[in-house]
């Protein structure tokens, strides 16, 4: 073998096993990240701020509730219609100016409808209010035909000072508060239309709404999960919580779940696997589905205070449990 050949052959040698070293070592940092030390949440209540049922305040197709952890509070979605949410805050007595972090599920409108608003509104008592966006890797997406309203958001509103945070993995916001990223969809829970397709360099693809994220906070009792449309499914969230964050139990599920046109089939295999994970209370707001709840509390053996339809106003905390909306009781 001539002298070159030989160098060559060696440096392509050194450089396989190079990568495989490299590799092993961000497998090893992914790892020490999981194994990270637990840290739960010591106060945290849930108030629902936009879902269909209402007895106080405005109800439409849409969600949003107002996440108070450990003297933090994060908006989590922020409802449909420009005004509903800041309408329905104020009617409930609540003070949204002092939240500087907004929560985005997902692109759809029935989600972030009334940012713009309240940044407009409330910017003028505290300029940092909802100064801060954490959404998922996707949210941006070109969708074929339709226009994706969040690209034009994010234009007028970094315009206006506001940063955009794109998560492409679970990621530790606050101490036990957890943003998932977008979840792997291992089961087959299609929850969503499939009429969008999303735009590639490569052609089109459908649009699964891969950016669907979840927040979840850690306690003493386990995880609550909080959802916005459940277009990732709830299992497949749950999966990838316990995968990617902690194996911890999920005992509180409140949101949107996207049942609402669940076979009883399926609603069944659901059920086992709530079970499974130890769900013991459920919120089941926006398009959970009515019916879908009920089949749900039945079928995993649940009072009616323990798994309820979400209502406007309704609330969860650590200590008092689910407080039910009067036209949910
Ligand atoms: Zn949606
Ligand atoms: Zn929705």
């Amino acid at each position: 073998m001539k002298p070159i050949k030989f160098t060559v052959l060696l440096l392509l040698i050194f450089s396989v096993f190079y990568l495989k070293a490299q590799q092993e070592k961000s497998n090893f940092t992914q790892q020490t990240s999981f194994n990270k030390k637990r840290t739960t949440v010591s106060s945290l209540k849930i108030t629902t701020l936009s879902t269909m049922l209402a007895n106080r305040g405005l109800g439409e197709w849409g969600y949003s509730a107002l996440v108070e952890v450990d003297r933090k509070k994060i908006l989590f979605d922020t409802g449909s219609k420009p005004e509903t949410v800041l309408k329905n805050a104020k009617e409930l007595g609540i003070d949204l100016s002092d939240v500087e972090d907004v929560f985005l599920s997902h692109n759809h409108r029935d989600h972030t409808g009334g940012l713009l608003t309240l940044r407009k509104e409330l910017k003028k008592v505290n300029p940092k209010a909802l100064s801060r966006v954490h959404v998922g890797m996707g949210i941006f997406s070109h969708r074929e035909d339709r226009e994706n309203h969040m690209l034009s958001m994010k234009k007028e509103l970094e315009a206006d000072g506001v940063e955009f945070i794109i998560y492409s993995n679970q990621h530790e916001l606050f101490p036990g508060v957890w943003i998932t990223g977008p979840i792997e969809r291992i089961h087959e829970e299609r929850n969503w239309s499939g009429n969008v397709q999303i735009k590639t360099d490569n052609g089109t693809i459908e649009d699964n709404i891969p950016e669907d994220q979840s927040l979840v906070i850690d306690t003493e009792d386990g995880f609550v999960l909080i959802s916005g449309c459940g277009h990732a499914g709830i299992i497949n969230t749950i999966e990838h919580v316990r995968l990617n964050i902690h194996e911890e139990k999920v005992f509180a599920a409140i949101g949107g779940f996207h049942l609402v046109n669940a076979s009883d089939e399926h609603l069944k295999w659901t059920a086992d696997k709530l079970l499974e994970f130890g769900v013991s209370k459920i919120i089941g707001a926006h398009c959970t589905g009515i019916n879908s709840l009920y089949m749900l509390r039945t079928m995993l053996n649940m009072s009616r205070s323990d798994a309820v339809v979400g209502s406007v106003g309704d609330s969860f905390d650590l200590k008092n449990g689910i407080q039910a909306g009067y036209i949910a009781r």
